[in-house]
Order: structure tokens, then C-alpha cells, then sequence
């Protein structure tokens, strides 16, 4: 077996020589010579290593899925792992979260051995850090993506990532599992709040922030980790609504709502991306040569590594029955454009791959493709020059200014969807709290929250209030009585009798933090037991106000019009207590909108950018047989409207102004449209541009949000706010799935006004 020696001290030499060159282009021919040099000593099994990942458990005392408790290392299957199999790359925690020393030990520990032992190249770590660093004791968590969303605000959400990214290399890894791009067209889907929600620019512009605040300008610098884009194409729409279920998306639909987000995030520069688990229109992704390599490499330019899902290639003939063992399995995932198998539990990859390649089945230069790609990774997170993180370095760890990032995206994403003139609360109300969310910091954070499903409470961070415990810090007037738990009655009457004795009930309706699989539901009903605490508060004739914390959106049709403000908070995260207490006594005022349409029949799931078919009151007034449910419609199919959220401020807006009234395809149109605040409360507000295409040749959507900018307002204050959007982006795919803007009328729209423009030929 080829050795290879002293590789790093070959890259050290050439990286030097790379930084006083000046031309880029000569740069990365050094960069690519000092890889290429390096893979031409390496034996089969060292690049096929190198396209391995395996989970922390097969180097790890005790079983898989049952480790060693406390988790410790063990230095024979580590050995295994790089002398055996030189694998590349490792990833996960034991299933809570380490201290850093111990992430150290751990990072140390195995990077002293893979430079020195086996391949001589340094491993690369990875890990789910998607809501901050959850697997490291004392980092801050944020929001969830779909929180992050609702700030429609792309710099504080670039914040979050960068000081998640901060966090992650903290803890000595260099590769974060996120962000999501998939957008959240199906609620009933467990990962539903994983994502930027369910419109194709809103989660594009959050993509790309992520990406920037992860990996910065420069993927060297100790304080960045390479993104990873999550889970390319089409994972977050299943028919069944059930993770990892068929999914059915026409090549149009795909190409038009699914595929931007990842695109944007590419040339944002991407340097990694995750197969989606799931199959599309027949095809396992893992095997798809069409979306894995003329999509994403040839069509869209991708450079970056290709990373399989959590056993996707084994699953190729378990789950999916297109392949009939491990190595028919491993034939197509590779030929489809598999870089790195994230096998993860077993080396069955490893050995089918070296087989293949032995019996010629793959040629050898195809693993020096992935090597490659692998290897350029690990040069760009600088892991050649140093491999071991600097401990030291990070005195920002955990500090005041990052949860205090936290705290201000979680405000940013608070969402008031009705207010009866009753917020904010003066804290001289007598307030009664009730409700499962009250009490719960878990039910704030939801999944990949210390653990994989995020429903242990001995792990949660110390000294983060719930909500009840933070709104007592602004008020002495506050009784909690929990009344429910997430679906069965504990104490609801004993909450009605207090009730009648306060001003105020706040009661907090939550969801089971879960992830993936386990966090599928079949219906989106709130448990009878919360409904019912809702009605039997309802009773006191007290004014009611309703915080949900919820995975995503929870139907609300039959106890909406009972309560007199509701605040829609998601899953806003360890500070999510504090954002909430301050909005309910003014000193936030919420900015939030929803980045999905929140629905009002769980039946009637229809996006904003529906169909102009899809208007499903079109027989109202028509025909006397309505049944209830048509009439109560009353022509709104949903409960809020996408991008809907209001604020204490009154806003208004007038002049709405385009800079032409026709453009040519190549021109920007230049938006101007005045924003007053009527109110004595300063306050932010997001202007959303949506246009309509009139008329297309492929059916065009009702609109389409195309712009937006997050804005502040003082009190009493107008502004102008001008915002370009490229006619460009006004594109859909036409009928030979080709991108195209037709020529024709458009109207565009800013709240309530609307101006109508041409698109010339
Ligand atoms: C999930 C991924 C995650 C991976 C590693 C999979 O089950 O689908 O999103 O990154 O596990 O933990």
C-alpha cells in the first residue's frame, strides 16, 4: 500500500507559495497541483476513506445509538477508522452536548492521529449546529430557521450564523450541517420549522445570509466553517406529508420553487450540500445522475462536496428497492455524483467501494473527482495548516453580545397577528398565565436542541427564563397555572376560577419539541385539551391573549375569535421567554411576519402564490348547497395571509411610484413607495413587493413577493423607500423548463396600493 509522506508539510510549502502570488487563476492551479500531488500517492483505500464519513459512535466506547456514558473515546476503533479505513471525515455528538474541553479532547485526539497515522490528512468534523452550536454546553442558541425567517431581517439572521459558526469552531469543528433550504410547503412535515418557510425569495435572501455568515470571505479564518446545504432537491414536499416519503414535483416545479434556494446559496459560495433522503418522481436523489450531476454540477456549477444523508446509500436497496445489495447500491449512488458517503455506523461502503473499483466497475479516476473535492475542502477551512483549533482564541464563547443576538432575533421575530387594541400590557394588569408553553423552555427550542429531538429538560441551558418566569421579571401581578399539558387536562378549572380574579389571561399553546421522522404529525389540531383550556378561559369574559410556540402553524379557526391578541413566536429559542415577556409590556414592538400562509381548514393548504384556480370561495353566492365550513370561509381561505404581522406603530402606505411604465428585459425597476408611522411608538416594518404576470403562457401565480426591506421607523416619521428589482427576477419557467420573463402586463403591489407596468419585447 502507497504511503503518503509528509503531505502536510508539501501543502504548508505550497500554501505559502500561494499567498505571495497575487493572480487568483495561478493560485488555484497551485492549490490544485499541491491536491493533485497528493491524491496521486494515495492507494484505493485511502480515497475511498477519504469519501467516508462515520458517525462519532464507531470511534466511541460502547455500542452504537447506546455509547458510554460519560463519552470517551476508543483508541482501537479509532485506529480502525484511520489506519483501517483512513476515513475523512466523522460527525455528530454522542446525543448531548460536550463541554468544549471535551470537544477538544475529542478533536485533538483524533487529528494527532490522522496526520501523523493513516493518510497523514487531517480529518474534517461535522455536525448539526442549526440553531446555534446545540451540541457544545454554553453556546448560544437562536432561534429556529423559521423564526430567523419571520425577522425578514437578512443582517441579524447573517449575525446568527456567524456567531454560530464562532461557536462551532470553538469547539475545535470546521463543518456545520446547515442551513435548510428546502422550503415548508407541508406542515404536517416534522422539519417544517428547519426551513426559511415556504416562499422561494424570502428563503433564497435567509440562504444566503446563512452561507455568508458561516463561511465569511475567507473559509480559512478560525472563526468560520464551511455551510452545507440541506437536503438537495425536493425533500420537504412528500405527498404522504411524512419525512422521507415519495415525493411527486413536476421538473417545472422543481426547477421554479425548490431549486433557488439552493442555486443563490451556490453562488453565494456553497462549499458543501446534503442529498435529500427521499425520492423524486420515482428516483431516490442518491441515485439520481440527473439532479445530482447534470443539475447541480452542470446546470448550476456546483464545485463543492456532495454529501449522502444519514445511510442513504444503504438505504438504496433496504428502503428503496433500486438496488438489490450494497454494492449495486454503491454503484449508483457514485455514478449518480456521491462525493462523501455519511455511511455512518458500519464500513459496508468502504469495502463495496474498493471492490468496485478493483473489479474495474469504477474507474479510480472517478474517486480522484471526490477526493479532490474533499481535499480542496479541507484546504479551505485551512485544516492542512492547522488542525487543531486554537481553544484560547474564542474568549467570545457564550458572551453577552451573542445572547444578546439571540434575544434581538427572537424580538425581530415575534409576530402579532391580532391585536383587539389590548397589547402591549400595562404591568399593573393582573395577569393569570396558562397554558403547556408557560412553563417550558424545551417547548421554546423544539428539536436538535441538546439532544436530536430536543426533549430533555436535564440538558437545558441554566438560567434561561420560561415565559411565565420572564414575565414576572416585568410585573409582580402574574399568577401561572399550567391548566394543560401539551394534550391532556391538569388543572383547566382551577385556571377558570383564578381567571375571573385577574384583568388578563395569557394563555401559551405549544408542540412537542421532535425532530425528522418522530416530528410528523397526522393533523395540524392543537390537542383537544389546549382548545378546550382556550374555551374555559374563554368563559371568564376576560380579555384573552394567546402565544403559540409551535413547530409551525396550528389551526386556530374555532378559538380565534375568542382571543384578543395572538403572538405567533415559533420556536424562538433559549431568549424566546425574555423577546416574549418585553413585547407583551411594549418594550419590543413586534416585527415579525409570517414566512408561511397560515392556514385555516388544515385541508386547505394553499401557498400565497397559488394558482388563480386555486380560489376555493369561487362557488360562494353561486349555489345554496354551502355547507358550513364554504360559508364560514366568508372568501378568505386562510386564517393570515403570508407576510402577514402588525405592530403597535400604525403604518401607512401612499405614492407608490415606478420609475417607468414599461421595461425591457435587461432594465431594473426602481420601486418608490412612502411609509408613515401614525403613531407615537417608534417601530420596524418590512415592505414586501409582490408582482402579478397577467398573463403567461404557463399559468402564472396570484403574485409574487420579489422584494422586501425591513425599515425603522421613529415615531410620527415618513419615509421614502425606493427598492430595484431586476426584471429578471420576474422569471418562471416557461414551457420548455427553460427560465423566461414574457413580455405583457404586470401588476405590482405594496400593501394596498398597486401600479401596473409592461414588459416590452
Ligand atoms: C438528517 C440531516 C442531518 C444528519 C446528520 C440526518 O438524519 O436528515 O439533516 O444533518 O442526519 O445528523
Amino acid at each position: 500500500m502507497k504511503k503518503i509522506k509528509n503531505i502536510s508539510t508539501i501543502l504548508i510549502f505550497l500554501t505559502f507559495i500561494l499567498s505571495c502570488k497575487e493572480n487568483k487563476d495561478k493560485q488555484k492551479t497551485i492549490s490544485d497541483l499541491a491536491i493533485e500531488n497528493i491524491i496521486k500517492n494515495m492507494s484505493i483505500e485511502q480515497k475511498v476513506g477519504q469519501m467516508t464519513q462515520v458517525n462519532i459512535d464507531v470511534i466511541s466506547k460502547g455500542k452504537v445509538y447506546k455509547l458510554d456514558v460519560p463519552h470517551q473515546i476508543d483508541s482501537a476503533k479509532l485506529d480502525i477508522a484511520l489506519n483501517k479505513y483512513y476515513v475523512g471525515s466523522i460527525l455528530n455528538a454522542a446525543g448531548y452536548p460536550f463541554s468544549r474541553e471535551h470537544w477538544k479532547n475529542i478533536i485533538t485526539t483524533v487529528q494527532t492521529k490522522a496526520v501523523s497515522e493513516g493518510s497523514k490528512i487531517p480529518v474534517i468534523y461535522g455536525i448539526d449546529a442549526i440553531h446555534g452550536a446545540n451540541y457544545t454546553v454554553g453556546s448560544t442558541l437562536f432561534p429556529q430557521q423559521i423564526a430567523l425567517a419571520a425577522t425578514w431581517n437578512p443582517e441579524i439572521v447573517e449575525e446568527v450564523a456567524s456567531i454560530t459558526a464562532y461557536d462551532v469552531s470553538a469547539s475545535g469543528i470546521s463543518w456545520n450541517f446547515s442551513p435548510v433550504l428546502d422550503l415548508a410547503r407541508q406542515p404536517l412535515w416534522g422539519r417544517f420549522y428547519e426551513t426559511f418557510g415556504e416562499d422561494v425569495y424570502l428563503a433564497k435572501t435567509m440562504g444566503k445570509a446563512f452561507v455568508k455568515g458561516y463561511q465569511g470571505e475567507n473559509t480559512k479564518h478560525p472563526q468560520k466553517v464551511a455551510a452545507c446545504l440541506k437536503h438537495y432537491l425536493g425533500y420537504s414536499f412528500p405527498l404522504s406529508g411524512k419525512d422521507r416519503t415519495p415525493a411527486w414535483i413536476p421538473y417545472r416545479m422543481l426547477k421554479e420553487y425548490f431549486l433557488p434556494t439552493f442555486k443563490s446559496a451556490i453562488d453565494q459560495g456553497a462549499l458543501s450540500i446534503m442529498v435529500n433522503s427521499g425520492e423524486v418522481n420515482g428516483i431516490p436523489v442518491h441515485a439520481s445522475h440527473e439532479l445530482l450531476t447534470q443539475v447541480l454540477r452542470n446546470e448550476l456549477g456546483f464545485k463543492g462536496v456532495v454529501l449522502t444523508d444519514w445511510e442513504d446509500i444503504i438505504k438504496l436497496y433496504k428502503d428503496h428497492h433500486i438496488a438489490s445489495n450494497m454494492k449495486e447500491a454503491v454503484l449508483l449512488a457514485i455514478n449518480a455524483g456521491i462525493d462523501m458517503s455519511m455511511t455512518p455506523n458500519d464500513y459496508s461502503f468502504n469495502d463495496a467501494l474498493i471492490e468496485l473499483v478493483k473489479e474495474g466497475k469504477i474507474n479510480e479516476s472517478r474517486l480522484d473527482e471526490s477526493v479532490k473535492r474533499i481535499l480542496i475542502l479541507k484546504q479551505k477551512l485551512g485544516l492542512f495548516k492547522t488542525p487543531y483549533p486554537d481553544f484560547d482564541a474564542y474568549k467570545e464563547f457564550g458572551s453577552k453580545n451573542h445572547i444578546e443576538k439571540s434575544l434581538q432575533a427572537a424580538r425581530e421575530a415575534i409576530t402579532l397577528v391580532k391585536n383587539k387594541n389590548i397589547l402591549p400590557l400595562s404591568n399593573e394588569a393582573k395577569i393569570l398565565v396558562s397554558g403547556p408553553g408557560a412553563n417550558s423552555l424545551n417547548y421554546m427550542n423544539g428539536g436538535w436542541t441538546h439532544t436530536w429531538q430536543g426533549d430533555e429538560t436535564k440538558y437545558n441551558t441554566p438560567g434561561k427564563g420560561t415565559i411565565q418566569e420572564c414575565l414576572k421579571d416585568f410585573s409582580s401581578n402574574i399568577t401561572y397555572i399550567e391548566g394543560t399539558s401539551l394534550d391532556s387536562n391538569i388543572n383547566t378549572s382551577k385556571a377558570l376560577k383564578e381567571a375571573k380574579k385577574n384583568d388578563v389571561i395569557i394563555i401559551c399553546l405549544a408542540e412537542d419539541p421532535a425532530s425528522e421522522g418522530p416530528a410528523d404529525i397526522n393533523s395540524l389540531d392543537f390537542p383537544k385539551a389546549q382548545i378546550n383550556l382556550v374555551k374555559e378561559l374563554h368563559k371568564s369574559g376576560k380579555s384573552l391573549v394567546v402565544i403559540t410556540t409551535t413547530a409551525r402553524p396550528r389551526i386556530m379557526r374555532e378559538i380565534e375569535p375568542m382571543i384578543d391578541a395572538i403572538l405567533i413566536c415559533y420556536l424562538p429559542g433559549d431568549e424566546g421567554g425574555r423577546a416574549i415577556a418585553e413585547t407583551i409590556f411594549g418594550l419590543n414592538n413586534p416585527s415579525g411576519k409570517l414566512p408561511f400562509t397560515y392556514p385555516k381548514y388544515q385541508g386547505l393548504n394553499i401557498a400565497y402564490d397559488h394558482k388563480y384556480t386555486e380560489k376555493t370561495n369561487r362557488f360562494l353566492g353561486q349555489t345554496s348547497s354551502l355547507n358550513n365550513d364554504d360559508a364560514q370561509l366568508k372568501g378568505k381561505i386562510y386564517q393570515w395571509n403570508f407576510g402577514h404581522g402588525l405592530s403597535y406603530s400604525s403604518f401607512t402606505y401612499s405614492n407608490l411610484k415606478l420609475d417607468k411604465k414599461s421595461y425591457a428585459h435587461t432594465d431594473t425597476i426602481k420601486i418608490e413607495v412612502t411609509l408613515s408611522n401614525n403613531s407615537n411608538t417608534y417601530g420596524n416594518e418590512v415592505v414586501q413587493i409582490y408582482c402579478s404576470d397577467l398573463v403567461a403562457s404557463i399559468t402564472p401565480s396570484v403574485k409574487r413577493l420579489r422584494g422586501f426591506k425591513k425599515v425603522s421607523l421613529n415615531s410620527n416619521e415618513i419615509k421614502t423607500i425606493k427598492i430595484s428589482i431586476a426584471v429578471d427576477e420576474l422569471a418562471f419557467v416557461g414551457k420548455n423548463n427553460k427560465w423566461i420573463v414574457e413580455p405583457g402586463e404586470f401588476t405590482l403591489t405594496v400593501d394596498h396600493l398597486s401600479v401596473n407596468f409592461s414588459i416590452s419585447k
